[in-house]
């Protein structure tokens, strides 16, 4: 749900609380109340008011209020407009300059991952301020980006990010300028004509696998109905994944009935 905040909004509205941190619920709940359903302040402020109350339990108004107002206030900024991402493209020139390096593939699903993770963040600021957006080709290396970037180039435990990092820096594809802030030399100048591949924002942290299907390794396929990526079993036909397939097999068991029927 992280990239899709309208759909998220819209369930704390309709079903209250959703996760486990209240104040960022109240938060993409004053984002959807303000920017979706267009609520003036007052309304929007009782609306908020009379959830918290609904849904807080021993709800205290005078010790609540400042977080309360806060969260409103975040909500209504102009340039805080609710995002969703249902997918990214990926194309192909990108993983042909990536391949084009003399590293191992595991350094390869880094580099990809770095740059989704600036492709997302990109996508994200041009939807919150509602205008395009010139894509900044500098990646911030915090140990929180860093973690994500491992986790989803799905490399499991053979390198240290941080050595991949310098060894990358090393070689010149990306250029450490200082205080985490690394330029992504291999990402500049990339034709945007051909896509790769969809990437399904539930894909966003399977980078890696994003690289095998690519290299057509490791038995990574592509559900032919909605994108989604799949490990499968060696030697299976399964062309879908596992949701899609349930439906599938759903539509020719009514057929079946039908025709015997
Ligand atoms: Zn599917």
């Amino acid at each position: 749900m992280q990239y899709d905040e309208i759909s998220y909004g819209k369930a704390v509205k309709e079903n209250g609380f959703q996760g486990d941190n209240l104040t960022k619920d109240l938060v993409i709940l004053s984002k959807y109340l303000c920017h979706i359903d267009g609520l003036k302040p007052k309304a929007h402020k009782d609306f908020v008011y009379d959830f918290c109350k609904k849904n807080i339990y021993d709800f205290n108004e005078v010790k609540h209020y400042k977080t309360i107002d806060s969260c409103i206030r975040k909500g209504r900024d102009k340039h805080c407009y609710p995002i969703r991402i249902k997918s990214i493209p990926i194309y192909e020139e990108i993983l042909k300059k990536i391949d084009s390096y003399d590293v191992a593939d595991d350094y390869k699903k880094v580099m990809l991952s770095m740059y989704l993770d600036r492709i997302i963040t990109k996508e994200k600021k041009s939807q919150r301020l509602r205008c395009g957006q010139d894509l900044n080709l500098c990646y911030y290396g915090n140990n929180k980006t860093n973690k994500l970037v491992y986790n989803s180039s799905r490399i499991g435990s053979t390198y240290k990010i941080k050595n991949v990092l310098r060894d990358l820096n090393k070689n010149g594809v990306i250029h450490d300028v200082g205080r985490n802030r690394i330029i992504l030399k291999f990402a500049e100048n990339i034709n945007d004509e051909k896509i790769f591949h969809n990437l399904q924002s539930c894909d966003f942290d399977k980078v890696g696998w994003l690289w095998d299907l690519y290299k057509k390794k490791n038995n990574i396929i592509r559900c032919k109905d909605c994108d989604v990526m799949v490990r499968i079993k060696l030697r299976s036909k399964t062309t879908r994944c596992s949701v899609c397939q349930y439906i599938e097999d759903n539509k020719n068991k009514r057929k079946w009935d039908k025709n015997n029927k």
